[in-house]
Order: C-alpha cells, then structure tokens, then sequence
C-alpha cells in the first residue's frame, strides 16, 4: 500500500471514529423537543381500535403540516401512506407510524441530502478546499465554523479560519473564541475593513502555510439584497485570483427554530449564491425539527450538517437514515 493510500485509510477511519464517537447519541438528543412534539400528536389520534380511513388520513395530514414537514412533502407522504395502505392493506392504526417512518425516510434518502460520504473529504491535489459560510444575523455562522474547524481538526486537517464578517462591532472576539475552541488559527481586520480583503489575506496566508481547510466567516445581512449579492460576488472574485475554484462551499446556516421562515431564507439567499449546502442549526432548541425535511425535499441543495447543541462537538454530519431512526426512536433517553 502506497503512502497515500495509507494517508487515506488513516483518514477514512478517523472520519468514521468520530461520527460514530458524536453520531447517534448527540442527534437524538437534539431532537428530544421535535421527537415528542411529534409522538405526542400522533398518540391524541392513533386511539386502539381507530380504523384507517380518511378522517384518520386528514388527522395525520394536520399533524405533518404542523410539524413543519410543509405543504408539498406532507402532500408526498400522505400520497405514498394511502398507496401503501391500498397495497398492503393495513389495518391497525399503530402500523401507520412505521410506514410514516419508511417514507420520510425514502423521501430523505433520495434528496440530494442523501450523499454523506463526501463529509471532511478534501481533494488532496486541491488544496486549501475553501469554504463560504453565509445566513443572516443570530442564526449560527459563528458558531457553527468553530465546530465545523474542530470536526475537521479532529479528522487530522489543518484549518484556518478568516473574520470577514467586518460589519459587528463583537464580531471578530465572538469568532477568536470559536477558533480557540477548535484550536485553529484566524486571520482578521479590523472592523469595517472590507470583507473580500480578510479573505483575501486569509486564502493568501493558507496557501503560503500550507492549510488544508480554509472557512469564511461573514456578516448577515439581508435587508439589502444587492449590497449582499455585491458583497459576496466580491469575496469570491477575489478569493479566484488566488485559487481559480473557490470558494469550494457555499454554506447556507439556517436556523430551525425559525420553522417555515428557514426555507423561505433558503430562496432568497439561492438568489445572491451559489450555495452548496445547507447547515440547519439549534435542532435541540426546538419543536420544529421536523422543517429538516421540506428543505432536504423541496430545495435541491443538500443539508450537510446539523447543530444540535452549543457546545464545541455539537455539529453532525446530516445523515438521513440516522436522521429519521433518530426521529422515531421513542425510547426516552436521559
Ligand atoms: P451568527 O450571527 O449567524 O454568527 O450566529 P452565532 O454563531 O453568533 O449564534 C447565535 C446564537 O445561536 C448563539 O447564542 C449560539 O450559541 C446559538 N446557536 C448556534 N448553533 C446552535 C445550536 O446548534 N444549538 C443551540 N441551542 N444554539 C445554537
Ligand atoms: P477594491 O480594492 O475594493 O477595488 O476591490 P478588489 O476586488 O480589487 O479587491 C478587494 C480587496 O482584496 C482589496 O482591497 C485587497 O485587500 C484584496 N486584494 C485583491 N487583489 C489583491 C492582490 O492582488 N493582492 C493583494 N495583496 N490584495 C488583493
Ligand atoms: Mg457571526
């Protein structure tokens, strides 16, 4: 086996140690809130002995709807549910839990979210793999690149991490603290010192030192959508002069707690971007984790990772098989 071969196999194996060491545990913990929303509606409905039929359909329709699982994935499982009740001819109302289960999971796995393996792979012949994070205010940029730093960091990657989110005043020493979190280095400007120039001088410092992962932070405003289009063009015009494909990623924070509103954001920033990704983050906080799955259904663009805490190790990789095992796994942890 060649040096390179083994430098992968090292990899790939430190890549599966920690998903596994923060995988399952930390994702169904985070959906605690949404998890017995979820089972709670369901149990007022699936009384003993309720027959399957289309009162008991319209309930079901009233639950996913309110779940945030949104109009049209809600029309898609509903449609496949009756499908399969033809088909297979349920009977008991308790069966319908495990078919809804089936089907949010059919749903997730054939969405674009569906390719996990990709996560803190780099090309090793292109580096630094260069990464945008963008989202408006309070959502979880900041945090979220000191945890996506520390993932990388722990899979053996040398990342450094560039302050162009230049318009708050806390902005840079909220960041410093991340980024001494993860144990990786930043590079900064003042504030109000333009954006594209941090990441500029941040790309510029990776490729003469040798980092592997570099990730932009960046202001999120959204009140104004031709100064955000302007101002995002530029950091990645000028990211190109030193590296012809960056930004690498695109990823788009969304916050969860925000329901509906997330995907909404989703459409207007897909105008001013390129994105790549979308990172769904305060899973833990809330009731509406179920909003995972419009986005993950209806956008086209994958949900790469989850926040499911605010601690340094509370970013995972989106899987959406262990996602919905998560999701339905009604056994109550402490
Ligand atoms: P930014 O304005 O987009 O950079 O957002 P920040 O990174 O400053 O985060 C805003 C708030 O969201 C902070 O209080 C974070 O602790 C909190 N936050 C971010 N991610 C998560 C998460 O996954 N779970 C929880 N509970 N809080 C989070
Ligand atoms: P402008 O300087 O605002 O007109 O816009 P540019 O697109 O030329 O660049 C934005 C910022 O990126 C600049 O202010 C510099 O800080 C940085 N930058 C861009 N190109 C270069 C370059 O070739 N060398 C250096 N050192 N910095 C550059
Ligand atoms: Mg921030």
């Amino acid at each position: 086996m060649g040096l390179f071969d083994k430098f992968k196999e090292k990899i790939a194996s430190a890549v599966q140690s920690t998903t596994e060491a923060l995988g399952f545990n930390k994702v169904q913990k985070g959906l605690e809130k949404t998890r017995s929303n979820f089972f709670q509606k369901f149990q007022s409905i699936l009384g003993i002995g309720r027959k399957i039929d289309q009162s008991l359909l319209n309930d079901i329709e009233d639950i996913l709807i309110s779940s945030d699982i949104g109009i049209k994935s809600t029309e898609k499982i509903i449609k496949a549910l009756k499908e399969r009740i033809k088909k297979e001819g349920f009977e008991d109302s308790s069966d319908v839990i495990l078919i809804l289960k089936e089907e949010i999971q059919k749903i997730l796995v054939e969405s674009p979210s569906a390719n996990v393996d990709r996560e803190y792979k780099i090309d090793e012949n292109n580096k630094p793999h260069t990464i945008l994070v963008i989202g408006v205010n309070g959502v979880g940029k900041t945090t979220t690149i000191g945890k996506l730093a520390y993932n990388y960091k722990q899979v053996g990657r040398k990342v450094l991490i560039g302050a162009a989110d230049t318009f708050r005043a806390a902005a840079n020493e909220q960041l410093e603290i991340w980024a001494e979190r993860a144990g990786v280095p930043i590079v900064q400007q003042k504030q109000g010192a333009d954006p594209a120039s941090v990441a500029y001088d941040t790309l510029n410092s990776a490729i003469s030192k040798g980092f592997d992962v570099v990730i932009i932070d960046t202001a999120g405003r959204l009140h104004n959508k031709t100064n955000l289009m302007a101002e995002l063009e530029k950091i990645s015009r000028v990211m190109k002069k030193l590296k012809a494909d960056a930004p690498n990623d695109v990823f788009l924070v969304l916050d969860a707690t925000t329901g509906q509103n997330a995907i909404q954001q989703a459409k207007e920033f897909s105008k001013v971007a390129q994105i790549t990704g979308i990172i769904l983050t305060k899973l833990d906080g809330t009731a509406k984790g179920g909003v995972v799955i419009p986005i993950a259904d209806e956008l086209g663009i994958p949900v790469r990772y989850i926040g499911v805490g605010e601690k340094i190790d509370d970013l995972q990789v989106f899987d959406p098989v262990l996602f919905v095992e998560a999701l339905f796994d009604n056994n109550e942890t402490n």
